[in-house]
């Protein structure tokens, strides 16, 4: 089936002005100016009403913390004290049946804000939870979004004076022997894939350097990616100082982790000398500016970066530090923190929209999202102008950043509709605010 998707408002793209052919899952052909598809057609869709970018690709979340957002024991804090205060919750409250409900909520978010391949940090893993990754990959499936699968650990705990509390961390031959067995089940490492899995100890200092290590064999071995926190806060560097007499990076390095299979969440506090060592290794960086700004971490250098030659991504960080999985908003949050870091002209809306896209596929390591152009798969998200908020504005594509647009109107994902008049196909919306409401509930009852 040949679809074109004909003359939109405005695409990002070059040479599409008269929109674009799709095929099965791939975009086949682009439309010049004045051009008509140079084969016969089966469909058109008319996109006269829609800005059409391709779909963004979260890179940096953790799902279950949906259930605890605007928390009364966490707002207001930064990431240690932060943290401290959700862990006992956290692991007394996540179970199965939470923790699925968490997961297709953040996932349905993330899709209406025109996401179309996610990621997840899923590093939590108490008594029970198990088949956390099994229960991401069936909710992923279900919606027919794109994911990355993040298998994340922790082996370090209070015992070991860690801060994470001794019942959500597991040994490591177990998280090893799980590493092995999802990689195994859902990572599929071809063009096109759906389900791809990386492997993520939560930070260098939430697992033992075995494991660290053990991750990059691993990876190597079922070529993957490799992905954990870095550079969040300044506690950080001087927690690193004192426990390993040396700063986040080096140990990075140390553990042989500078390679560019590997992408980090945050990347703020990095000093120049480690810019340039982790752009000349190729070292992805997910920059979080909503996060950031709710825990006041910091401003990521997303420019020296990108010149240092590491590719930088957007993510919108777990839903108790971005109480919201808007990566739409996320992008407009990019533009204002690095017009703030740097200045007007030196961060446009083409960066924070290519952060979203092709900036976040390499740091997943893929080249066949992320961009319309032929021959890539047909993710697309198209919005509106429609609301209040965009009447007068004269530049479409400028316009969806600067005026904040925050719901897609319509995603298509491998060339299927996923999206349809600002509603997610199969989700029942209102059944999934109600239950995941109720869950979310328990955690705010006193431990
Ligand atoms: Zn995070």
């Amino acid at each position: 089936m040949r679809q074109w998707i004909k003359q939109p408002l405005a695409v990002l793209a070059e040479g599409a002005e008269d929109g674009l052919v799709v095929e099965g899952a791939r975009i086949v052909e682009l439309v010049g100016r004045g051009s008509r598809p140079s084969a016969p057609i089966d469909q058109v869709f008319d996109a006269s009403r829609h800005v059409v970018l391709p779909g963004l690709i979260n890179t940096h979340h953790h799902f279950f913390q949906t259930l605890t957002r605007a928390h009364p024991a966490a707002i207001n804090k930064e990431l240690f004290a932060w943290l401290t205060a959700l862990y006992p919750i956290w692991a007394r409250r996540v179970r199965p049946d939470t923790f699925r409900l968490a997961t297709r909520l953040a996932l349905t978010e993330l899709l209406l804000s025109g996401v179309s391949c996610a990621s997840d940090h899923q590093y939590l893993f108490p008594a029970g939870l198990d088949g956390a990754m099994d229960i991401q990959a069936e909710e992923a499936a279900a919606l027919g979004m794109r994911m990355t699968l993040t298998r994340g650990s922790m082996n370090l705990s209070e015992k070991d004076g860690g801060l994470p509390p001794d019942d959500v961390v597991q040994d490591e031959d177990a998280i090893l022997a799980d590493c092995e067995r999802v990689l195994g089940r859902y990572h599929d490492d071809r063009t096109g894939a759906m389900m791809q899995v990386a492997l993520a100890p939560c930070a260098p200092f939430t697992v033992s350097k075995r494991l660290m290590v053990d991750s990059v064999a691993l990876a190597e071995r079922f070529n993957c990616r490799l992905h954990t926190h870095l550079g969040e806060t300044h506690d950080e560097n001087e927690y690193c100082l004192s426990h390993f007499a040396c700063r986040p990076v080096d140990y990075l390095e140390e553990c042989g982790w500078l390679t560019e299979r590997v992408w980090l969440a945050h990347g703020i506090h990095f000093t120049d000398e480690e810019i340039h060592r982790l752009g000349r290794h190729g070292v992805g960086v997910c920059h979080c500016p909503t996060s950031n700004m709710v825990l006041a971490s910091g401003q990521c250098r997303t420019k020296e970066l990108e010149a240092a030659g590491s590719p930088v991504g957007l993510g919108v960080d777990g839903s108790a530090s971005n109480d919201s999985s808007n990566l739409m908003e996320g992008v407009r949050h990019a533009l204002m923190i690095n017009r703030l870091t740097y200045d007007a002209a030196a961060v446009t809306h083409f960066d924070v929209l290519r952060w979203a896209t092709r900036g976040s596929a390499a740091c997943i390591g893929r080249d066949d999202i992320g961009e319309i152009a032929v021959g890539k798969e047909a993710d697309l998200a198209f919005y509106t102008l429609d609301e209040l908020r965009f009447s007068g504005a004269g530049d479409p594509l400028a316009a969806l950043v600067l005026c904040g647009a925050h719901a897609a109107d319509r995603v298509m994902i491998a060339g299927e509709w996923r999206v349809a008049d600002g509603q997610p196909l199969g989700v029942d919306v209102a059944k999934l605010r109600r239950e995941h409401g109720a869950a979310a509930r328990a955690f705010l009852e006193a431990l």
